[in-house]
């Protein structure tokens, strides 16, 4: 079957080819590391996951590579302003690289709690400064750069097709870039490759360079590593709909500018979570969520969130409500109740997906669904459907799992807890130690430690249980 892949270059559902036969090569714009994710965020990770596991469940082999920003991001969207990082690091009393380091485990830790697959490779931008210099020497070789006082930027007026992305006039793009004014730029939508270190500033991060000292600018590193970790001409590069006009369109344009080839076939971006009276979540706006404040803490289980995602198609704006957590919190919990005796049911061993009962009727409604680009409210719709409908219960084990590969509920897990892992029961039996030796800090070290790793501990009168986060 077809798989229906929307696609912002042509604003059109396409059929999806992959440019080598089984294998696709996945770029994903990871976080800017200077605070916490919030669900915004998370909600835009969720939707990558799924296309990820929907390229699996096709068949397809994906190398996924996803970046840290951990430097050069400004506060300001055309390279002016505070970098975020070194803002972070004032606001926190910390070092930038003690910031980058927190905020990145935070972040790995909230996608774990959310069951998205980790990516093949993880790269922070400070890791690949050579790879950006020498792509900023090659489009100086060809002519696309200037200097100005602060920095090495990127000259749009030279690059045709710059708007190919945005599908936008030049002169609308041009007229919300002139916002921030910097007047030594040639074009407003001129953008910083390599930024300067201010005089008589030492900043935490800066570096050597043929231009002298400072750091990157922030859509320079996407192009350089995804060229590093993939290749100069790959399938599917994605991210949050802000995206596509600024960070996106100056990939596409610095990347091609360079090599001379497609950069990526297909770009997809996922839509906005907003509160209500339309207003998108974010850091700045003071409405900001974290996985840990509204599940967490609340001990709504995150993968409710996942659930809650799934009932709105990811191209189409979410908006966020405690009843409509609470409403996915009950669908994640009753779907629970429906696996539960199938599971039961099952001799042990068996948790495993049989192919040969996967009912393959229902299996073609789901993969419909899922390949006509990434529906999962109807993918829902299918699973209730199925569990509800006159087939086997073996046949429903076997079809619930299959389907789970893409819904990434860890259903099987959640009925039947597997023993602890032996790291985790030594984890565990330290801290019991350490409680009954009084050494609270250590206990909460531990205790600290074994959420990171997805396990939380409850401390009773009698004793402490360690269950596994579902
Ligand atoms: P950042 O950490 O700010 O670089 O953003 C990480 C990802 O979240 C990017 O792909 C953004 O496009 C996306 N994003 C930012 N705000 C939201 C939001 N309110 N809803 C969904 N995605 C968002
Ligand atoms: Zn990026």
């Amino acid at each position: 079957m077809e798989l229906y892949l929307y696609n912002t270059l042509t604003r059109r559902k396409e059929a999806f080819k992959a440019l080598f036969e089984d294998y696709v090569g996945l770029y994903t714009c990871g976080p800017t590391v200077y605070n916490f994710a919030h669900i915004g965020n998370l909600r835009t990770y969720i939707f990558e996951d799924v296309l990820k596991r929907v390229l699996q469940y096709n068949g397809y082999r994906v190398r996924h590579v996803m970046n840290i920003t951990d430097v050069g991001h400004l506060t300001g969207d055309r390279d002016m302003g505070e970098d975020k990082i070194e803002s972070g690091a004032t606001r926190e009393g910390k070092s930038a690289w003690e910031i980058a380091a927190f905020y990145t485990r935070a972040f790995q830790d909230d996608i774990r709690r959310l069951n998205i697959m980790e990516p093949d490779i993880w790269c922070r931008a400070t890791d690949s400064i050579p790879e950006q210099i020498d792509l900023i020497q090659r489009l100086e070789a060809k002519g696309y750069t200037y200097r100005t006082s602060d920095g090495v930027y990127f000259d749009t007026a030279k690059f045709k097709d710059y708007t190919k992305l945005s599908h936008q006039r030049l002169e609308s793009l041009q007229e919300g870039a002139r916002v921030e004014k910097n007047p030594e730029k040639r074009n407003p939508t001129d953008f910083a490759l390599w930024k300067f270190s201010p005089p008589h500033v030492r900043r935490q991060m800066e570096w050597e360079s043929p231009w002298g000292v400072g750091f990157p600018g922030w859509h320079i590193e996407c192009s350089a590593m995804s060229m590093k970790y993939l290749a100069d001409h790959l399938d599917i590069h994605c991210g949050g709909t802000d995206h596509i006009d600024v960070h996106h369109t100056n990939e596409i344009a610095q990347s091609e500018a360079a090599t001379g080839k497609k950069f990526f076939n297909y770009w997809m971006h996922g839509a906005f979570l907003i509160v209500r009276g339309g207003k998108k979540m974010a850091k700045s706006a003071g409405n900001f969520l974290t996985l840990d404040s509204t599940f967490v803490k609340k001990g709504i289980p995150p993968l409710a969130y996942r659930f809650a995602t799934f009932q709105t198609h990811y191209r189409k704006p979410m908006e966020y409500s405690e009843e409509g957590i609470a409403a996915a919190r009950n669908g994640l919990s009753h779907l629970r109740h429906q696996v539960r005796p199938l599971m039961e049911a099952a001799p042990e061993g068996t948790e495993k997906v049989d192919p040969g009962r996967v009912h393959a009727e229902f299996r073609e409604k789901f993969l419909a669904a899922v390949n006509n680009d990434l529906n999962m409210p109807v993918a829902l719709a299918v699973v209730q459907e199925m569990l509800k409908s006159k087939i086997t219960p073996g046949e429903k084990r076997a079809t619930i799992l299959d389907f789970d590969r893409v819904l990434g509920f860890l259903l099987a897990e959640s009925v039947r807890p597997a023993a602890l892992p032996p790291e985790i029961e030594r984890l565990a039996a330290e801290r019991r130690a350490a409680r009954e030796a009084r050494n609270w800090a250590l206990a909460d070290r531990l205790r600290d430690e074994l959420r990171q790793r997805g396990y939380t501990v409850q401390d009773h009168k009698d004793g402490m249980k360690v269950i596994k986060e579902t």
